[in-house]
């Protein structure tokens, strides 16, 4: 472990001061339980209860006793304390940190790894650079886009997290909940306020629900991980039926049940691709002002139904198996003030089909000014990057950016006598903007350089296949191809046209090498579609030439635009 930094002392030596303080008045802060560690008088408290939302504590999985000895949001108090004594946490507390959004992620590597909300995957460019400025100072010096338009920040050290969580906070941000048996950062349609094709402006919703899990604790109490996402009926795909509640935003052709013709949210549930399992439709219609209250019941009943006695059954995707839909929306009903309307989904007229890589390029806005996504190969954005696209986006656009499920970025905003100017800036930056490029449909979990699951090196590994690739291929249509370290398959691998999980293969002399097992033809919402598997345990080294022979057949025999699932 290094000494401390004078920049680190000096911070440390605050808290320190304000520690003293607050001992001195008599408050607990760092008591110590029985064990050694760092806690307070009211988490053992709870500690004290027999069942935990039915299940008696002796037959709790080891994540939930963790949780009900301690809430992870009562462990602040450890992470300034493993800060000020330059360690690394250890046993329990690190499934509690990951309540704030560190990870640590040995053995993987020495290190923590942040992982911020970013609520509608929206950002201002101060925010950017802020994310950037903690990626240079005490970071790896990338900032990573997550899957769920989200960002993350690797390579931290122990005493740089309490400055690192201050300064989220300073931005107008929060890591809270990003991590553990939590709702997940919430997503919306990357383009949703802009589309010229959306049905509704989906922000206010995605940031509303953010924030109303935020700020209620009870919610922070899953059995498992939770996601939720709003699709505006526009031209990008959020890939919302991958989501634990998708809220798809319709109209409603006519009066049908004293209901008005308008703009609507059909709400489906269960979506858990890792498990080849899509979001259906639950029958119910909601107006946009229904959807959050309806959410948060639903997450309640699942708070006190979901089971907490096996990890592998403790997903929404598991009570629903066991109880249905129709016995989950009559639970949730009774938490709400109002009635959940069924209607059939043919009384909804479907938006039109999504563009496939409608999120990289030139595109026109409802105001007409343009939109620019931007290729950001796997999410990895160095912070010099980060920089010159906040520049862009400043001088160009609005001075925001949206991030994308897709791991790319666009820039908003930008009026017509600008583009060219601003497409210049963006290949001087050192992107680019090309929708049918292999790069601009590479999708890649964190891999082996960052995840202790991870079999194979999958950011490494695509960034290096999409250079080979891009030599030997030309794409004129877009092609996803997604790499997932292992089966927890964080990259969506069943989703993409061509999707990699990673497994060690033993080739003949014994050896133990990367490799992947292919799947071929998933999509989402138009292209909805689970991916078969193709090949099984082939070696990384094999791998440029078994594609570069697969896209080139597919390309010379697929007719129209047929799709690798057709
Ligand atoms: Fe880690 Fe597996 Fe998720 Fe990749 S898919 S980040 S290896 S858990």
């Amino acid at each position: 472990m290094q000494p401390f930094t004078q920049e680190q002392t000096s911070y440390l030596s605050g808290f320190m001061e304000g520690v003293r303080q607050i001992q001195a008045e008599g408050l607990p802060f760092l008591g110590q339980n029985a064990n050694g560690q760092f806690t307070n008088d009211a988490s053992l408290a709870v500690a004290q209860e027999e069942t935990v939302h039915g299940t008696p504590i002796d037959d709790l999985c080891k994540e939930e006793r963790i949780k009900h000895e301690q809430n992870g949001l009562d462990c602040y108090d450890t992470i300034l304390a493993h800060a000020m004594e330059n360690k690394f946490v250890e046993g329990d507390d690190l499934f509690r940190f990951k309540f704030y959004g560190m990870f640590h992620v040995t053995p993987a590597q020495e290190s923590y790894m942040l992982r911020a909300r970013i609520p509608g995957c929206v950002l201002k460019t101060h925010q950017f650079r802020g994310l950037a400025e903690i990626a240079r100072d005490w970071g790896s010096g990338y900032c990573d886009v997550t899957t769920r338009g989200n960002l993350q920040v690797r390579e931290l050290m122990p005493p740089n997290l309490p400055a690192t969580l201050d300064k989220l906070v300073d931005l107008g941000l929060t890591s809270k909940g990003s991590g553990a048996d939590n709702v997940r950062n919430v997503t919306a349609t990357p383009t949703t306020g802009f589309d010229k094709d959306e049905l509704i402006d989906v922000m206010p919703l995605a940031k509303g629900m953010h924030h109303y899990i935020l700020n209620n604790r009870d919610l922070y109490g899953l059995p498992r991980k939770f996601n939720i996402s709003f699709d505006s009926g526009g031209a990008i795909s959020v890939c919302a039926d991958t989501n634990d509640i998708a809220f798809y935003a319709v109209r409603l052709k006519e009066e049908t049940d004293g209901l008005e013709p308008g703009v609507y949210f059909r709400m489906q549930l269960c979506g858990i691709t890792g498990h080849k399992q899509f979001a259906t439709d639950s029958g119910v219609l909601l107006t946009p002002s229904e959807t959050i209250p309806v959410a948060a019941a639903i997450l309640r009943v699942f708070i006190e139904n979901g089971d907490r006695t096996n990890r592998k059954k403790a997903r929404l995707k598991y009570l629903v198996d066991k109880w249905g839909i129709p016995k989950l929306l009559e639970e949730t009903a009774e938490k709400l003030t109002f009635p959940l309307r069924h209607i059939p989904l043919e009384s909804c007229e479907v938006p039109k089909p999504k563009v496939k890589h409608g999120h990289l390029g030139v595109y026109k806005q409802k105001d007409d000014r343009n939109y620019i996504g931007v290729v950001i190969p796997v999410g990895r954005t160095p912070v010099d990057m980060v920089d010159k696209l906040c520049d862009i986006a400043d001088q160009y656009g609005s001075g925001e950016v949206r991030l994308t499920v897709w791991q790319n970025l666009i820039i908003p905003n930008v009026p017509d006598e600008q583009v060219e100017e601003a497409k210049k800036a963006i290949i001087a930056a050192g992107c680019h903007y090309s929708a049918t490029s292999i790069s601009g449909g590479l999708i890649a979990c964190t891999g082996n350089t960052g995840c202790k699951f991870a079999a194979t090196n999958t950011k490494g590994n695509s960034v290096e296949l999409a250079k080979i690739l891009e030599s030997r291929v030309e794409l004129d249509q877009p092609i996803n191809i997604h790499l997932t370290g292992c089966n927890h398959s964080c990259a969506q691998h069943y989703i993409g046209d061509i999707g990699m999980m990673g497994v060690q293969v033993k080739l003949d002399s014994g050896e133990k090498v990367d490799g992947y097992n292919i799947v071929l033809g998933g999509g989402v919402d138009d292209d909805q579609f689970v991916a078969k598997e193709a090949f099984k345990g082939i070696p990384y080294s094999q791998i440029p030439d078994l594609l570069e022979c697969l896209l080139k057949t597919y390309q010379a025999n697929r007719q129209d635009r047929e799709t690798f699932a057709q």
